[in-house]
């Protein structure tokens, strides 16, 4: 894999995940960023998560990579060259606690291991990723699936905002948001990270 350099993540990207948290649907982007140590790559190994720290969520995502350096008005589809699939784990009751203190996402956000990646594949381009969906299977049962149809900040509004606010080049990745359907792990769950009908990624969860 090549070496990952800034870890950005959206948040709140699909109408039913904001929802199903009681969030508000945003107006601009949410983006938040992780450690490159949170980076973990999911190659059929376990996985330490904490065990102390209330609910850990699995929030499955499609990741992009960038191939070149931002200029304005780049287009997205010359732009990105990977696409993977991701989780944003999340300490969930660290997070709502956090959120009413009104407390930056870190320590809920950006532990250890909270950033799985699938490898990479080429990218199709747009208007292919929009055929095929990505998706978890735990223990053998599908339990997210999403498509880039339905995000809320397509790729290219997420890569211009992203590009002027922080800056935006070759080997950042971006977590482009979860679909409904998060939920918690728990010790000992078979992870599988799906895009379209393949199997791209596996772990497995050790709690500790
Ligand atoms: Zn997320």
């Amino acid at each position: 894999m090549r070496p990952v350099k800034n870890i950005y993540c959206v948040g709140r990207n699909y109408v039913l995940h904001a929802k199903e948290l009681k969030n508000q649907v945003p107006e601009s982007p949410i983006l938040f960023t992780k450690p490159t140590h949170a980076l973990v790559k999911a190659e059929g190994q376990a996985i330490i998560l904490p065990g102390d720290s209330g609910s850990v969520h699995y929030e499955t995502e499609l990741v992009i990579r960038i191939g070149r350096s931002y200029k304005k008005g780049k287009k997205a589809d010359e732009l990105i060259d990977g696409i993977a699939v991701g989780i944003d784990f999340t300490l969930r009751d660290v997070q709502n606690e956090l959120k009413q203190k009104g407390y930056p996402w870190l320590s809920a956000k950006g532990f250890l291991n909270s950033a799985v990646l699938s490898r990479f594949v080429d990218f199709p381009g747009i208007e292919e990723c929009k055929k095929i969906s990505f998706a978890l299977i735990k223990n053998g049962e599908q339990v997210q699936a999403g498509n880039i149809k339905d995000m809320i900040f397509d790729f290219q509004t997420i890569i211009d905002f992203t590009a002027n606010r922080f800056g935006l080049g070759r080997n950042d990745i971006i977590y482009t948001g979860t679909p409904q359907g998060v939920g918690p792990i728990s010790d000992g769950d078979n992870l599988s990270l799906v895009l379209g009908k393949e199997v791209i990624g596996r772990c497995k969860i050790k709690l500790s």
